[in-house]
């Protein structure tokens, strides 16, 4: 068989299939003449890779645009998406402190249907054990004649999407739960990863432009995490651990974080620090932040100027990260700034004071592109960013999952290595022998 004659082969053929996708999603509805000239491959290649692709239900064909040219129409091709009413859907959950929530996303990363599961309780049997019992439910009331192709989980705090693992999640006390394994009664293959990381791949995907180039993305939510991407690699570091600016020593001295220290950013700027602050000054009756939002929307001036407060210690943080890291964009994920974008000139004012290489926070600092759909795109790129790097290895073996399909110490735009020894080979096997080595792996597009 051809196509098994070693891993750079395979590795090249993942990589021209992948670019292809890209270059679909990215320019569609296009003709296939001019994938080739965007990906650099060859006409041929380029109808290769697209019969491949449209085999596994990704692309499909428009009707011919007319032109006034002589010679053959030319095809557009496109990404199948929702538009389509029969376009593949990946399916996710989002796993937030107070709730769950349930997502359809299509290829474009749109959110198609959403669900929030309000829980009492926090512990890992219990909200993920809400979330699969109501998954079967929310898919027959929403899928239609759709696929779901995966089930994307995405979840704040540290998280290790090679085992599928949640390392630790502060707010919800999580610690080593293998989310993976917990949701696999769902029927789907199972993606986990961070939110931030996810929400990072969702720029770099459908999002700002810039984030190509360079990327910080910075969630501020009960939670506080960071992610980083450059050259659309969005980076792990060893045990997935990168991105974790929750204990940065930039809050109040006198605020006590569960960490044990004292002025961590997270136990200053988190949704339930905020909250917890309004209800002691009076703000709020009980500790809520969406209360608070209101009162500060309705005119409350201690709870807009805690708002303020807030939104300049995250300038603080966005300004040091800017320095670390000095990013095309910085995109910032903040509900109190989806819903209250009047807040978000303070974080720039607060970077125009203390960053030294940011002289435009305007430009560079940003909100997501994903406005209040957010937290389902993030659960949906979990899937996706893991679909357009590696088409085949994510479709042709459906329900095996890479068990180390997010290696902890390899920037992920890489093809991953396949399991040494899967369970269960995939039915249409186009995997070759494991690579062995990240230098055998393209990354761009092969000709
Ligand atoms: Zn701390």
């Amino acid at each position: 068989m051809l196509h098994r004659i070693g891993p750079v082969g395979d590795g090249r053929r993942q990589a021209n299939t992948a670019a292809v996708l890209r270059a679909v999603l990215d320019n569609g509805p296009v003709s296939r003449s001019e994938v080739a000239r965007l990906t650099g491959l060859s006409p041929a290649s380029v109808t290769r890779q697209y019969a491949e692709l449209a085999r596994l239900g990704l692309v499909r064909e428009l009707p011919p645009m007319t032109s006034t040219r002589v010679g053959r129409p030319q095809v557009p091709i496109d990404v199948a998406a929702a538009a389509d009413g029969d376009g593949p859907v990946v399916a996710g959950v989002h796993l937030a402190v107070p709730g769950t929530r349930l997502v359809l996303v299509d290829l474009r990363g749109r959110v198609l249907a959403q669900e929030v599961l309000e829980r009492e309780r926090r512990d890992p049997p219990f909200v993920l054990g809400q979330a699969t019992e109501r998954l079967p439910g929310f898919l027959e009331e929403h899928l239609g004649s759709r696929r779901a192709l995966a089930l994307g989980v995405a979840v704040g705090g540290w998280v290790d999407p090679g085992r599928g693992v949640v390392v630790e999640h502060v707010p919800l006390g999580w610690n080593g739960v293998p989310v993976r394994e917990l949701l696999g009664a769902a029927g789907l293959p199972v993606h986990v990863d961070s939110h931030s990381r996810a929400l990072a791949h969702a720029e770099v995907l459908f999002g700002d432009p810039r984030a190509r180039r360079s990327l910080v993305h910075l969630f501020v939510g009960n939670v506080v995490d960071a992610a980083l991407a450059t050259g659309g690699t969005v980076h792990h570091g060893p045990r997935a651990g990168a991105g974790d600016v929750a204990h940065l020593p930039l809050g109040e001295a006198s605020v006590r974080c569960p960490c044990g220290r004292t002025g961590c950013f997270q136990a200053a700027v988190s949704e339930a620090a905020a909250a917890n602050r309004a209800a002691d000054l009076g703000i709020v009756p009980a500790p809520d932040f969406n209360d608070l939002l209101d009162a500060a929307a309705s005119g409350d001036r201690r709870a807009d100027a805690l708002l303020r407060r807030r939104a300049r210690l995250t300038g603080r943080a966005v300004a040091l990260l800017l320095d670390v890291v000095n990013p095309e964009v910085l995109v910032l994920t903040d509900q109190s700034l989806i819903l209250s974008p009047h807040y978000l000139p303070e974080v720039h004012e607060e970077v125009r004071a203390h960053s030294h290489v940011c002289d435009d926070p305007e430009e560079v600092v940003v909100p997501s592109s994903f406005g209040t759909d957010v937290l389902g795109v993030a659960a949906g790129a979990v899937v996706l960013a893991d679909l357009y790097q590696r088409p085949l290895t994510l479709l042709d073996s459906p329900l095996n999952p890479q068990p180390s399909s997010q290696p902890n110490s390899q920037p992920d735009s890489l093809p991953a290595p396949p399991p040494a020894a899967p369970l269960d080979p995939p039915l249409d096997s186009h995997l070759g022998p494991p690579l062995s080595s990240p230098s055998q792996l393209p990354q761009g597009a092969l000709p």
